[in-house]
């Protein structure tokens, strides 16, 4: 499973704009608040997402909806939080949660984030009021609506001759190598990002460019779109202020790598992030199987 996918919450969008039923469900018996430790997952002892029941749901002023599992409808608190921390802090967290949970997680905290820092109107400065039970934000001034931001990154191998470019950023842990990424700009498909990505950050002119899989990266509310392009040659010129450098792989190291082998020339990205399915994808293309 693609980290941050899997989610099994019906997210009953068809409710959203029923304040009296989402009123209802609040007060319901079978509510569910999550609970958080600032942004980050508390877990009970089995790893999985702890929840408060028995009517914590109808004392949180705030609350997002984020669905049903089975007949429970399931809360969100949105309070104000100042210091997320950092998406590494909360790996270990991760490693240990199922990918359904993960996945209902990284929604609350997307959103819940994205609460934090549109309070104000984008179009007349006016403070706005949540809306769509926690899915929006409107403004009583001039009518505006807003709604939760997700942004498009590319994320990218460049393959040239059996060899694939990867590269790290001085932030990394040591030894680790990923895959190069960076924002869609306006007035660009996925295709011509991957492109300029590649140019601007390692001297790569691409060619053809393959979509692999994509994934929601809840820091803040990014959707990664991963994949592939053939380099026209091997050659780079590396961004300096972007990456601490970049290198081409051979099979054999990704391979080790991937098998976490001590001796591996590299030390890959998490399972969590869609990095480390690219290079797995790359490896072994799913349409190589039978
Ligand atoms: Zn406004």
């Amino acid at each position: 499973m693609i980290g941050f996918t899997g989610s099994r919450i019906e997210r009953a969008d068809h409710l959203r704009l029923q304040p009296e039923r989402i009123a209802e469900l609040v007060a319901s018996p079978d509510a569910r608040l999550l609970e958080l430790a600032g942004l980050d997952p508390v877990l009970d002892g089995e790893g999985r997402l702890s929840w408060c029941e028995d009517g914590a749901t109808g004392s949180e002023p705030q609350l997002l909806f984020l669905g049903f599992e089975g007949d429970a409808p399931l809360f969100a608190p949105l309070r104000r939080i100042d210091n997320a921390g950092p998406a590494w802090a909360v790996f270990g967290q991760l490693a240990q949660m199922s990918a359904a949970d993960i996945a209902l997680w990284g929604a609350a905290r997307s959103l819940i984030a994205w609460h934090g820092r549109h309070g104000f109107c984008a179009n007349c400065g006016t403070a706005t009021e949540l809306f769509r039970a926690g899915w929006g934000r409107r403004c009583a001034q001039c009518a505006a609506e807003h709604y939760p931001r997700v942004d498009p990154v590319v994320i990218m191998l460049a393959e040239h001759r059996g060899r694939v470019l990867l590269g790290r950023q001085p932030q990394y842990p040591a030894r680790r190598y990923s895959a190069l990424a960076g924002f869609v700009e306006p007035g660009e498909s996925i295709e011509e990002a991957v492109a300029r990505e590649l140019g601007e950050e390692a001297g790569i002119v691409a060619g053809k460019v393959r979509y692999v899989a994509s994934q929601p990266w809840p820091f803040p509310s990014s959707l990664m779109i991963a994949c592939i392009a053939e380099a026209e040659a091997d050659a780079l010129r590396i961004d300096h202020t972007e990456l601490e450098d970049a290198r081409w792989f051979t099979r054999d190291e990704v391979e080790r790598a991937l098998a976490d082998d001590a001796e591996a020339s590299f030390l890959p990205p998490p399972p969590i992030a869609i990095a480390r399915t690219l290079m797995a994808e790359w490896l072994a293309p799913r349409g190589a199987h039978p």
